[in-house]
């Protein structure tokens, strides 16, 4: 038998430990494994290169993905399925591991149901917004990334009794601000989940200076829009000093936690049993301890929710 691996979407530490897991389990179950390079496109263009037990080595500590990842638009079109589907049969590739976030899980199910072949998903993203998964790779270590950044930040915060505006990746959800916030010790974390008002952070911030506390760190979600409106308004409106940071890319980057690498090793193991077991449209995924196997039907069509009792702990402690 033969599988082919694709990491697809954004990027996020972690891909490379779950790419030299699926090859290394796969390949001392007897199964050879391909790897698809640059995301789908890869697919629709054929460049394939085998993948041995060797040369996934010295990769499980490095961020970002040997293989590549490039959006591919073309796999949304009937004519892009079609070439994706020459290429698995001319690789003769009996399934696919994607690694990859929600969008190329979308990408996968269409070609199990254009092309027949297997899927399994392994969800992959610092954003950490997938259904079906208490976590994803590389989001503990994108968490750790921007925690590192705002206890720096913090030191100044205090110095000069300044409010600080940070700004944490997400796409338009608010996990990853949410588990920074709390982590960080945020004052006011602002996520596109939780309705807010410019006004009411503001008389927050007047509470806790009547409080006695003189620093606030605000974590705001990308997806809230332009951030910078949020200092904007602190400034005209009260006697605060507000700094901006957006943290950007960073976040992104970087070697992976041992958290990342741990759930990524499980779940690339995962993957290949559930593909030697004849599953198909299948994700793996994490809930409690356990690694769980969830349909990706399911995953696509889902909306995760935000753990609100995190959210309103992360206010409760930050009195
Ligand atoms: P992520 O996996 O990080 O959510 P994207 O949303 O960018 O990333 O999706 C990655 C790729 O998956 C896209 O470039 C495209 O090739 C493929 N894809 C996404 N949605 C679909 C879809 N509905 N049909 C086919 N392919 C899709």
């Amino acid at each position: 038998m033969k599988i082919g691996v694709v990491t697809s979407g954004g990027d996020a530490p972690g891909m490379n430990a779950a790419i030299r897991a699926v090859v290394r389990y796969a390949i001392s179950s007897g199964v050879d494994v391909v790897g698809v390079e640059r995301g789908y496109n890869g697919l629709t263009t054929n460049q394939i290169r085998p993948l041995s037990l060797r040369s996934v080595g010295g990769i499980i500590h490095l961020g970002g993905t040997v293989l590549k990842s490039v959006r591919c638009p073309e796999l949304r079109t009937p004519e892009g399925l079609e070439k994706a589907g020459t290429t698995l049969r001319k690789n003769e590739l009996d399934g696919l591991i994607v690694i990859g976030g929600d969008g190329s899980f979308r990408g996968g199910l269409a070609l199990q149901t254009a092309i027949g072949i297997p899927v399994i998903g392994i969800p992959a993203t610092i954003d950490n917004d997938v259904a079906g998964t208490d976590e994803t790779i590389g989001f503990d270590t994108a968490v750790n990334t921007a925690l590192q950044a705002i206890d720096k930040i913090r030191d100044t915060a205090q110095s000069h009794d300044r409010v600080f505006v940070v700004e944490v990746m997400g796409r338009e959800r608010g996990f990853l601000a949410v588990a920074v916030g709390l982590t960080a010790g945020a004052g006011i974390i602002l996520i596109p989940e939780i309705e807010f008002t410019l006004d009411s952070v503001c008389r927050k911030l007047t509470l806790y200076d009547e409080w006695g506390k003189t620093t606030t760190i605000i974590v705001a979600a990308e997806g809230i829009g332009d951030t910078y409106r949020v200092v904007e308004h602190i400034r005209t409106r009260t006697r605060f000093e507000v700094r901006h940071t957006i943290l950007g890319h960073v976040q992104r980057g970087g070697s992976p936690t041992a958290r990342s690498r741990l759930i990524a090793s499980l779940f690339g193991t995962r993957a290949i049993e559930l593909f030697l077991d004849g599953a198909q449209s299948k994700m793996v995924g994490l809930k409690g301890n356990t690694i769980i196997s969830e349909d990706l039907e399911y995953v696509c069509r889902v909306r995760k929710r935000i753990d609100r009792k995190m959210y309103k702990l992360a206010g409760e402690l930050a009195v």
